[in-house]
């Protein structure tokens, strides 16, 4: 299957054109239909195998597909993003950005990284400039909700990346509260995304925390 076939949207596959990606890896081919079809994933794949496109280019093309312009609201200085990627580094958060700018070039959608160790004044001037899908690492995002600055209200697409690494971390705390304050208004409302190189049984935990009715997928 090509990139063509799998439907993502004209804009998405000039970007794709563009990044000189000529088929899907592996977990692309497997996880992006899923993921375009609405459904929950747990998908195991380790760095190298395309793993950042695989949950990009639905979220992508997903967002695009959502632009009904609830633009924020003026009076406050509250975001609300629509979708969500979770980084347990600054340097994977900021490698995932990258990417990300590249697959959505000139389609109009707005990409912040925030993440700790950083200026949080800067990355919350660029949240004010718009932001549809934010890409941060747990500790951040925290402190940015508690401040008041995001919610995730409106968030329709959660991926979680390198989940085995987060725990390893301890940002389990951290990312529980984050799922949580999704969970507000609309249980179920969201499609979920975890990614981890490995399987073991804290990350069935969160799988079954946060994923309902999901496909396993596994390179
Ligand atoms: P990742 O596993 O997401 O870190 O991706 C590893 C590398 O493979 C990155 O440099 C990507 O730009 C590249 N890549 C991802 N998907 C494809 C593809 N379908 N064809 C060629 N290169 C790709």
């Amino acid at each position: 299957k090509t990139f063509a076939e799998i439907d993502l949207g004209e804009r998405v596959n000039n970007n794709i054109k563009r990044c000189k990606y000529v088929k899907p890896t592996p977990i692309q081919r497997h996880a992006i239909p899923i993921a375009m079809a609405g459904r929950d994933l747990m998908a195991c794949a380790q760095t190298g195998s395309g793993k950042t496109a695989a949950f990009c280019f639905p979220i992508i093309s997903g967002v695009l597909k959502n632009r009904c312009s609830q633009s924020n609201p003026r009076f406050t200085r509250t975001v609300f993003p629509s979708a969500l990627i979770l980084s347990p580094t600054r340097e994977l958060a900021g490698q995932i950005y990258e990417e990300a700018k590249k697959f959505s070039f000139q389609t109009g959608v707005k990409i912040v990284v925030a993440y700790g160790g950083a200026p949080i004044s800067q990355q919350f001037r660029n949240l004010e400039r718009g932001v549809d899908i934010l890409v941060a690492t747990p500790g951040r995002l925290v402190d940015m909700i508690d401040r008041g600055r995001v919610s995730l209200g409106m968030i329709k697409h959660l991926a979680i990346d390198e989940a085995d690494r987060m725990l390893d971390m301890g940002f389990e705390p951290q990312i529980r509260r984050i799922v949580e304050q999704m969970d507000m208004p609309k249980p179920g409302a969201r499609q979920t995304m975890l990614f981890s190189a490995t399987f073991p049984s804290e990350i069935q935990r969160l799988a079954s925390d946060f994923l309902s009715n999901y496909i396993f997928v596994a390179v």
